[in-house]
């Protein structure tokens, strides 16, 4: 969560930081800031608000001068969303000038401690403590009083710091931040987003180390401040990647990529019809020793590993748990050498899911992850990655995401099927041939619900929405009941269909609407039954079916179509519609789309 950028050149500082923020706004947006050096003092803006505040308190940035700067887009965890509480946070004499992304543990005895000392604190913030600390360290060595003050906290922070005199220092510890290199020009970020309209050539900082960049370099130090050399990496994201495109929003954009970036997660990993993962691969003796799998991830993340369960224990006949990665971590879980642990996070900096991995490897288990960013600190923890190809997600509420996600799943469960010799040759080529189709698919679930705004203007007055489906369709439920709430605020539940009766169906009544997914059709007749009961009670009913099905015309009020598919794929399709719905939905309610409120996308504290 909160964007942070720095700058050090030889041009005005302040636009590009600005330019570099809104592209980070998804990260955060309870307010924005930057201050600047000109050599002799600190000049900052900061407000409440979008990045657009900030852009037009300071005319584009021309009223703050100097060509080193720090930015900051928040996502408030240590006092109210406010002007003061914003982002950067200065030391009493000046000299100092600070950007937080994380949470400081021990703020308070540091805030005790400053205070006792003399320094004044004006703001509610965690972070001011870092601007004090560093005055106080301060002996005429800059560099000196960054390692000291840092050596004082604990917790999680990125940090940006400038100083009076132009020097700029970025220092990482469980929170993400990536330098770029330019020509002249030297930069640092939180996610590349605002590194890409710059350059390509990046260095993933790691924990515990922290660089200092001028306009001609930038020097990484280890935590005792050694200079070291750090591998310069090159991002393969365009800059045309992370903007709208003419798109009203990223939301619709990032919905209406999804069948290429599915196609450029799967192609790449078949060769001559056989699924191979770069950087997955598992001896039979160490296929052959994993007793379980354990998923864990946190939102959508977690409802597409509820997909991968449901595919992954039909086809490999393993046993699957899917975790939320909050709970797994304080609850003294049963992991061994045994367990493969399946770590999900588009951003890869999940904090939860970093807690939960890390704890779970501690305990033997092998760690596969299935992330979106490369360097990210999930990537470089796990012991595999199979990466997602769906290219920068900026809209705080994921489509290519999850669905990119659920595609991995499903070539890993055809993948671990084969080699455990669970998988007839025909059954093979078969999937295989149906992951080829997808893209196609995810095409036609689109197009054939061009007209799903129509519904959305009728149904958005709903306040009460129940997700209801069996089996594959339940885990859908999930997402698609989350997609809602994320973005329209209307209260939306997934509920097994038939579960329902069994407590929740008290709720329903004339003014509720059911959202019956009805396309798992081994259990079509079943799910039609609960439908008849929703009816039963007044509730209207959009159900969600496989093109052709005549049979639930009779029985919904509405019904949005999708593809027929490899069953087991489905829910790479549904998703799509309900992904448009909750779009729409959102859109007539006057909301937000991809800043709602509350969220942050990477969420980055526990
Ligand atoms: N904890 C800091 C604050 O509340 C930083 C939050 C952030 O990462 O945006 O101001």
């Amino acid at each position: 969560m909160c964007g942070i950028v720095g700058f050090s050149g030889t041009r005005e500082a302040a636009a590009v930081l600005i330019d570099g923020l809104r592209r980070l706004e998804y990260r955060g947006y309870d307010s924005a800031g930057i201050a600047v050096a000109d050599g002799s003092a600190i000049n900052m803006a900061k407000v409440k608000g979008y990045v657009k505040n900030l852009s037009e308190l300071t005319h584009d940035g021309a009223d703050i001068r100097g060509q080193i700067g720090v930015g900051h887009t928040r996502w408030a965890t240590h006092g109210a969303p406010n002007d003061v509480n914003a982002h950067p946070h200065i030391s009493s004499d000046g000299r100092f000038a600070v950007v937080h992304n994380g949470i400081i543990e021990n703020y308070a005895l540091l805030r005790q401690e400053l205070t006792k000392k003399g320094y004044a604190f004006v703001s509610d913030t965690d972070t001011e403590v870092v601007a004090h600390l560093l005055e106080m360290y301060y002996d005429g060595d800059e560099k000196k009083a960054v390692m000291k003050a840092a050596a004082r906290l604990e917790g999680s922070y990125s940090l940006g710091i400038i100083c009076a005199g132009g020097r700029l220092f970025a220092v990482r510890e469980q929170s993400p931040l990536i330098l770029g290199l330019g020509v002249g020009e030297n930069y640092f970020a939180s996610d590349v987003a605002a590194l890409v309209p710059h350059t390509k050539n990046v260095i993933y900082l790691d924990d515990g180390e922290f660089a200092e960049l001028t306009p001609e370099a930038i020097t990484v130090y280890d935590v005792r401040g050694r200079a070291i050399d750090k591998p310069v990496s090159k991002v393969a994201w365009d800059v045309e990647a992370a903007e709208k495109g003419g798109y009203e929003h990223f939301m619709l954009k990032e919905i209406m990529e999804q069948p290429a970036c599915f196609k450029a997660t799967v192609e790449p990993r078949i060769k001559n019809g056989r699924i191979e993962f770069e950087n997955f691969d598992l001896s039979d003796q160490e296929l052959r020793g994993i007793r379980r799998i354990v998923v864990t991830a946190c939102g959508s993340a977690g409802y597409a590993g509820q997909v991968g369960r449901y595919v992954i224990e039909e086809l490999c006949r393993i046993p699957v748990s899917v975790e939320l990665a909050s709970e797994l971590r304080y609850r003294n879980p049963i992991i061994d050498s045994h367990t493969l642990l399946v770590v999900i996070s588009q951003s890869g900096e999940t904090a939860d899911t970093i807690a939960a991995l890390r704890e779970c490897k501690a305990r033997g288990a092998r760690v596969l992850a299935i992330v979106n960013v490369v360097g990210s600190t999930i990537a470089k923890l796990a012991d595999h990655v199979i990466y997602t190809w769906a290219g920068p997600e900026i809209a705080v509420a994921t489509t290519k995401g999850y669905t990119t996600q659920v595609a991995v799943l499903d070539m890993l469960a055809i993948y671990l099927a084969d080699r455990l010799g669970l998988m007839e040759k025909e059954r093979y080529d078969a999937l295989v041939d149906a992951l080829h189709a997808m893209p196609g698919k995810l095409q036609r679930a689109i197009d054939l619900n061009r007209n799903i705004h129509k519904l959305a203007k009728r149904l958005c007055k709903y306040n009460d929405i129940y997700f209801i489906g069996r089996n594959l369709d339940y885990a859908v439920c999930m997402e698609g009941a989350l997609k809602l709430k994320e973005i329209s605020y209307i209260f939306a539940e997934a509920y097994a269909a038939g579960e329902l009766k069994h407590g929740t169906i008290a709720l329903v009544e004339q003014g509720s609407l059911v959202v019956s997914l009805a396309c798992y059709e081994p259990l079509f007749d079943k799910t039609m039954s609960n439908i008849e009961e929703v009816k039963a009670r007044g509730a209207e009913v959009l159900a969600v079916a496989l093109e052709g099905n005549r049979k639930i015309l009779s029985k919904a009020d509405d019904v949005i179509f999708v593809p027929r598919t490899e069953p087991l794929f489905n829910p790479i399709a549904q998703i799509v519609p309900l992904q448009l719905f909750a779009y729409y939905v959102a859109k007539e309610r006057g909301c937000d789309i991809d800043k709602p409120k509350n969220l942050a996308k990477s969420v980055t504290v526990e």
